[in-house]
């Protein structure tokens, strides 16, 4: 499977996803003439947008898609934040409390889990590629993630360390609490790590730093140390 970040951190997230027949975009949370841009106006070969949740940067413009005629797919409470009535959302449904039911998308098959975060009910995605066997992970905008898996490529956020959003002087007590709450810390993401299976992990993708609460090559360094594999800094 071939992976692209097109936009990755709070301004905005878009992540595109295909392997020979099919072509999936992760959030569309930039605007949609950005995206068209860096599709080369060929949006029609996209299958079908996930949105992990309502936040904007990671919604924004799923409206566009949908006016495009893109199948765009997100949890019930997703929709119920962004517009209960629009008929032309596909909802994705739910197995238990925790997971949803996998299906597929042309040669991908999806399987979306729950997620730790301030939105009414957000998910991450569990992805195969049926045609090369390969699998990825997609954690965004997550406290932590209890679940174990053992995939090829990993798509985690690591929004800031501890020492960095503790001693930043210029953030306010209730955003530094808001963010410890809601979002993955470099401390967490190696826990997250650590009890994966990492035989088949090739590469990881560090999606969603914060711009002021991270040090990207002390993050880069950790990872790439922890798993052996090439680590992107999206
Ligand atoms: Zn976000
Ligand atoms: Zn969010």
């Amino acid at each position: 499977m071939k992976i692209e970040v097109i936009a990755s951190g709070s301004a905005g997230n878009c992540y595109k996803l295909s392997n020979e027949d099919t072509t999936l975009l992760i959030e569309c949370g930039i605007p949609y003439l950005k995206i068209q841009e860096k599709l080369n106006f060929k949006l029609s070969d996209i299958d079908a947008c996930f949105i992990s949740h309502e936040h904007k940067d990671h919604s924004r413009d799923y409206k566009k898609l949908l006016d495009f005629g893109t199948k765009v797919y997100m949890t019930e409470g997703t929709k119920a934040t962004l517009d209960p009535r629009d008929y032309r959302i596909e909802i994705l449904e739910r197995e238990d409390q925790e997971f949803y039911k996998d299906f597929k998308i042309g040669s991908f098959k999806i399987k979306p889990f729950k997620t730790i975060h301030d939105a009414k009910e957000p998910v991450g995605f569990l992805i195969k590629d049926l045609i090369s066997k390969e699998s990825l992970v997609f954690i965004t905008d997550s406290k932590y993630c209890k679940y174990k898996f053992s995939v090829d490529y990993m798509l985690l956020e690591v929004n800031y360390t501890a020492r960095a959003i503790n001693q930043n002087p210029n953030l306010n007590p209730r955003l530094r609490k808001r963010i410890k709450e809601t979002h993955m810390s470099l401390e967490t993401a190696i826990d997250f790590i650590l009890k994966s299976d990492l035989k088949r992990l090739k590469m990881i993708y560090l999606i969603h730093l914060s711009e002021n609460n991270s040090e990207e090559n002390y993050i880069k360094e950790s990872i790439q140390k922890l798993t052996g594999v090439p680590v992107y800094v999206c």
